[in-house]
């Protein structure tokens, strides 16, 4: 299995060359040459690893769907990485990722009861163990730069936390993020986790990463690198639920399904994505925005617009507020019958130049639908809170306000006979005030996180100053 860029460069990579990196050298994303085909025979193998979720059978279907996309990993390692990533200890259930039925036709896939209670951490865990293992391998380490408003940051520590060869320096905003949030990230004592909060709003913590990674000398000097929704790596990782929950929601592989994504950059669903191209019995991929509808706007027109800092809004599901969808490029790839001039001309030039590109008279639109599955919709915060309260109300299940926002949709797509399963991306505890404007009451915690508010915190404090996060970062380092 080779990779190559979507915006056609010449190199082709194998696996192992791609896992620590993120974009390729001419700004593309990567992608496999082809999509490995899973045929009726494979797909009963599947089923039979993963074998209902009996323990181990999540680790067993991850390995089977891992090996198709890397072969330069020792079966046996990759097998041991995969047991030791998806265990009950860490993800609460056996299944891993169990189904929670709502009304008939209509479930919830758990993908969120991992250390951080949202999805990321199914392909952020397994990123830590590959990391350690790789890094090993090369003699080499590696010093993860990161700025955060929430999530992304908080499943970054704790898949790296102890890990050896590999530092965290996470920025986010100082007393932006919700105290339960802070809490979950601070409270981590270990060395090689830091905390560094930044007088200033999340785009100065993202600025700074970016000057950072723009002084190639001190990027190369103190091994500097990433584990942004890009990297290929997190992506496959997260094609594995896709197979899980289908398998649940099945008895027999005639069968078709349908997955409704709370989606922001993207990432999530081009996994189904993946998934689809490989065969798996897929009917309809519904991408489920918030306010900033960047995504369904373009799935109803063809137009992908950019938004401005002043048009994108801050929302009450805002793992979801982005401006643009940084993982959308591999699709409209595809979408393009993988062309990566025309690809390139779009991602390169258009977006940069004008911020948009507009496929709605382009006769490869329609295939987005037609031939590629996807639907789209979009819900606000009035939908947001009245889903909250009907689920809660109905099913006795509470709900985060971004699952809120794929089950809202996910209603607007329902097809008689295709189950529809909507990707569960977080835990209600994550997005308090929201739950308690809903339903006028706190959130079920989980008992693991009982007091943690409480905890001490490691933290360091810092004026929004690229100087000095190099040299916190420099202190820190003892090899370079
Ligand atoms: C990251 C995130 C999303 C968006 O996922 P993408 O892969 O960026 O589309 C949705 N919900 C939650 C809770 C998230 O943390």
């Amino acid at each position: 299995m080779r990779y190559l860029s979507t915006r056609g460069h010449a190199d082709r990579k194998r696996f192992c060359e791609i896992l620590l990196e993120g974009l390729a050298p001419d700004g593309g994303l990567y992608l496999p040459e082809a999509y490995p085909q899973v045929d009726a025979a494979g797909l009963q193998r599947l089923r039979q690893a993963f074998n209902g979720g009996v323990p181990g059978g999540y680790a067993a279907l991850a390995f089977e769907i891992l090996s198709l996309y890397i072969d330069d990993i020792p079966a046996a390692d990759l097998r041991a990485l995969c047991e030791k990533t998806y265990t009950e200890a860490v993800f609460g259930t056996a299944a891993i990722v169990p189904l929670k039925p709502l009304e008939p036709g209509l479930s919830l896939e758990a993908l969120s009861n991992g250390p951080t209670l949202a999805f990321k951490d199914m392909a952020m865990q397994l990123l830590g163990n590959l990391f350690e293992y790789e890094l090993a391998r090369r003699g080499e380490e590696l010093n993860i730069l990161g700025a955060t408003s929430g999530d992304t940051g908080s499943a970054a520590e704790y898949a790296m936390r102890g890990k050896k060869g590999v530092r965290v320096f996470m920025l986010s905003p100082h007393g932006r993020m919700s105290p339960f949030q802070q809490a979950q990230m601070f409270s981590l004592q270990d060395p090689n986790i830091h905390n560094i909060a930044i007088e200033g709003v999340f785009d100065d913590c993202q600025d700074i990463v970016k000057a950072v990674s723009n002084d190639l000398d001190f990027k190369r000097r103190y091994q500097i690198g990433t584990v942004n929704s890009i990297n290929w790596a997190r992506l496959l990782a997260q094609v594995v639920y896709y197979f899980a929950g289908y398998f649940q929601a099945t008895s027999d592989n005639a069968q078709r399904v349908s997955f409704t994504v709370p989606s922001g950059n993207f990432g999530n669903v081009c996994a189904g994505h993946v998934a689809r191209q490989m065969g798996l019995p897929i009917a309809t991929l519904v991408v489920a925005t918030n306010e900033n509808d960047v995504l369904d706007e373009f799935f109803r027109t063809g137009a992908y617009r950019v938004r401005g800092s002043a048009d994108t809004h801050e929302t009450s599901s805002p793992s979801m507020d982005i401006s643009k969808a940084s993982n959308f490029e591999r699709f409209v790839f595809d979408l393009l019958g993988r062309d990566a001039a025309r690809c390139k001309a779009l991602f390169g030039d258009a977006l940069s130049r004008e911020g948009r590109f507009d496929l709605g008279a382009d006769p490869v639109f329609a295939d987005a639908a037609v031939r590629y599955g996807f639907r789209s919709g979009k819900s606000t915060h009035a939908n947001r809170l009245q889903t909250i309260k009907d689920t809660f109300e109905r099913f006795g299940v509470m709900i985060d306000t971004h699952t809120a926002d794929g089950v809202k949709v996910a209603r607007e797509h329902l097809q008689a006979g295709v189950p529809m399963v909507v990707l569960e991306t977080a835990l209600p505890i994550k997005f308090a005030a929201t739950i308690v404007e809903a339903l006028g009451r706190e959130p079920e915690r989980p008992a693991k996180f009982e007091g943690i508010e409480a905890l001490p915190k490691r933290v360091q404090v810092m004026p929004a100053d690229t100087a000095r996060v190099q040299a916190y970062i420099a202190e820190h380092c003892p090899r370079a």
